[in-house]
């Protein structure tokens, strides 16, 4: 499904320059769970990102079912930022005046093929994490547990291949991780989603099939 190559990503600011990624190459199998791990600055955000069409390398190069990410026009990129990949942050980004049911709604809008099906769609969505009688609360109105569900529904709005996740459980408790977690290996193994995740935790790391370890930059085997 991806196919990275040599990717390198240096930031430049007036700190000096900063090699986030370091020559990484690897390939993701469709159908997989790739857990990231790493300390903290290692560049599992910067890879999250550059996977996702967020971030444009400064070397290598990104393939997604054997089309090259960043040689996409500009409406073709936004097409796959939000048609092929779905995102999940630690920190959930959900809008705090709109409903659980309008959040997961949201990517549908900037979707052109969508006709009148996102209301019950986005209810689907939620009935999936299991929020069914929460659709018309406010994420202050959740519980951060919830919240992170409601984004992870609104990760799944466009029905993306792949899932993205940036340190999902990162603000949750053991147990609200854990109910974040099995949701991500269900959507794995009985819709054959692709997840890509980030974490820093060796627990949360256990429920992907394979990981990829990245030490300043670098994949450590
Ligand atoms: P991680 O997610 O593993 O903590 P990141 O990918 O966020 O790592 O960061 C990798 C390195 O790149 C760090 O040294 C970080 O400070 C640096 N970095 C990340 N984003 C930027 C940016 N926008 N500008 C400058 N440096 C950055
Ligand atoms: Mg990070």
């Amino acid at each position: 499904m991806f196919t990275i190559e040599n990717l390198s990503k240096v930031y430049s600011s007036q700190h000096g320059t900063v090699r986030a990624l370091d020559n990484v190459s690897f390939a993701v199998e469709r159908g997989s769970f790739v857990a990231v791990t790493g300390g903290s600055g290692s560049g599992k955000t910067t890879l999250l990102l550059t996977l996702g069409g967020l971030i444009r390398p400064t070397a290598g190069t990104v393939a997604f079912s054997s089309r090259t990410v960043y040689t996409m026009s500009e409406p073709e990129l936004a097409d796959y930022r939000n048609r092929k990949v779905g995102f999940v942050l630690q920190t959930f980004n959900l809008i705090p005046y709109l409903t659980a049911l309008e959040n997961v709604m949201l990517p549908m809008l900037f979707n052109r093929d969508r006709n009148g099906t996102s209301q019950s769609l986005a209810a689907e969505l939620l009935e999936r994490v299991g929020l069914q009688d929460r659709t018309t609360h406010l994420p202050r109105e959740l519980s951060v547990g919830q919240q992170q569900r409601v984004a992870i529904a609104r990760a799944l709005a466009n029905s993306p291949d792949v899932i993205l996740a940036d340190e999902p459980t990162g603000n949750l408790d053991p147990n609200l991780s854990l109910e974040v977690l099995r949701i991500l290996k269900d959507l794995n193994e009985t819709e054959g989603r692709t997840v890509i995740m980030v974490t820093h935790s060796p627990e949360a790391a256990h429920f992907g099939d394979r990981q990829l370890r990245l030490k300043d930059g670098r994949i450590e085997e």
